[in-house]
């Protein structure tokens, strides 16, 4: 059987050229044409040796996904569903703002952990992703858009692991997959423009701290334990006040001096005063005050099982005004690819500073995406 490139991170691909007796250097010029040029035949890597290129081509293949479907919203989000195998199928979202592109990537087909209000949660776990199924979804994506919007620099300029599943239960094959997102090598992002989410596996965020120290950000959800083992049954493991130690502990670590929380609106459930207030309360009894952290509220995606509703806007920004009043710094995340389905777990947020609720939610759709990029994805629709 042959090995698919796409598993390897930089270290791990030297490796791999060395047992084919090729010096480092060799796995430095493979890497950039997998990951900065795209390249999927060895053929088409004109400045490998052709006796290299010999050999790879009897051990080694470069196999990305294949895709089911894509989906492009009218604000310019795509959504792309990636068959991995066995029936099973993960989505990865692109979302394009003014400033930046971000990729929104799964870590698992289905998730273990069960939150009530998430759709993935009640579809159950089927598999962890390999590190060349994640790295995959980001190759795809940005030499897709590289291509249709006939550019040649990086189009994605931030990846949030916010998609299908809990990549800190996917660990041995997530740290990789972040390494070739880091490399100057592969994808060159910084580590402040990586984003881990995670609904709390206290143990892993600790290791993540000294293995590959990204932005964290947490789902949060619920100012107390109560409410939070019901909400995301994984709180009944590592409990908040274990949750918020390991906040602050990765802190030291951090490429950013904030830990993001997230915390899903939902309807007459975690969205009332004292719920902020208590979270205040929370957030202040951590020796660093407020500024440790800021927050991101999530309006509810509803789906049918969940029994769940959304939070009125008003609710949304009262909470906010709560928050921020404190010294929280508070963003409304923007629904965005509503139309498609693909509003659950973005990072795109509206600004709640510190002195006075700026929230914009009803921001003009169309100043939202790029020009540009809407322009092309409706050439690539037509
Ligand atoms: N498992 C990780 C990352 C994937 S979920 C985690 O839980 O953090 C990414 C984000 O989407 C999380 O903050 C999650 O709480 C949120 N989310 C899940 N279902 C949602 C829904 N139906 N509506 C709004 N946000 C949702
Ligand atoms: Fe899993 Fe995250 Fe969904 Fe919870 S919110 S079920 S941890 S994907």
């Amino acid at each position: 059987m042959t090995v698919n490139l796409l598993e390897h991170d930089l270290e791990s691909l030297a490796v791999f050229c060395q047992q084919l007796g090729e010096k480092r250097f060799r796995a430095v010029q493979l890497f950039r044409w997998i990951h900065q040029k795209g390249a999927q035949q060895f053929d088409d890597m004109s400045d490998l040796a052709k006796s290299l290129r010999g050999k790879l081509t009897g051990v080694a293949h470069i196999s990305p996904l294949d895709v089911i479907s894509q989906h492009i919203s009218a604000d310019g989000t795509i959504k792309w569903l990636f068959d991995v195998g066995g029936g099973n199928a993960v989505e990865t979202v692109f979302i394009p703002e003014d400033d930046r592109g971000t990729l929104c990537v799964s870590s698992q087909a289905g998730c273990a952990v069960g939150c009530r209000f998430c759709s993935t949660g009640h579809q159950g776990f089927s598999r962890n992703l390999t590190t060349g199924e994640i790295v995959a979804q980001l190759w795809y994506a940005e030499h897709f858009l590289r291509k249709h919007l006939k550019q040649e620099e990086r189009v994605i300029s931030n990846v949030v692991m916010m998609g299908m599943g809990e990549p800190l239960q996917n660990y041995t094959a997530l740290v990789p997959a972040l390494r070739v997102m880091l490399d100057d090598h592969g994808y060159g992002l910084s580590r402040r423009r990586v984003t881990v989410s995670t609904s709390g596996v206290v143990p892993m965020i600790d290791r993540l701290a000294l293995d590959c120290p990204v932005a964290l950000a947490v789902s949060l959800h619920a100012p107390n334990d109560v409410l939070r083992d019901k909400l995301v049954p994984l709180n009944m493991k590592y409990p908040l006040h274990e949750l918020l130690d390991a906040c602050t502990r990765y802190l030291v670590h951090a490429p950013r001096d904030f830990i993001t929380f997230e915390y899903c609106m939902l309807d007459g459930v975690n969205d009332r005063d004292e719920h902020a207030q208590e979270l205040v309360q929370l957030v202040r009894s951590r020796s660093q005050g407020a500024a440790w952290c800021k927050f991101n509220l999530i309006p509810f995606n509803p789906f049918p099982a969940s029994g769940l509703k959304r939070s009125t806007q008003e609710r949304v920004l009262k909470f906010a005004k709560i928050l921020s009043d404190s010294g929280i710094t508070t963003t409304v995340r923007k629904t965005r690819g509503d139309d498609i389905d693909a509003a659950c777990g973005q990072l795109a947020g509206d600004v709640v500073d510190r002195t006075q609720v700026m929230v914009r939610m009803a921001r003009r759709r169309d100043s939202v995406a790029t020009p540009a990029v809407n322009q092309s994805i409706a050439k690539v629709e037509q």
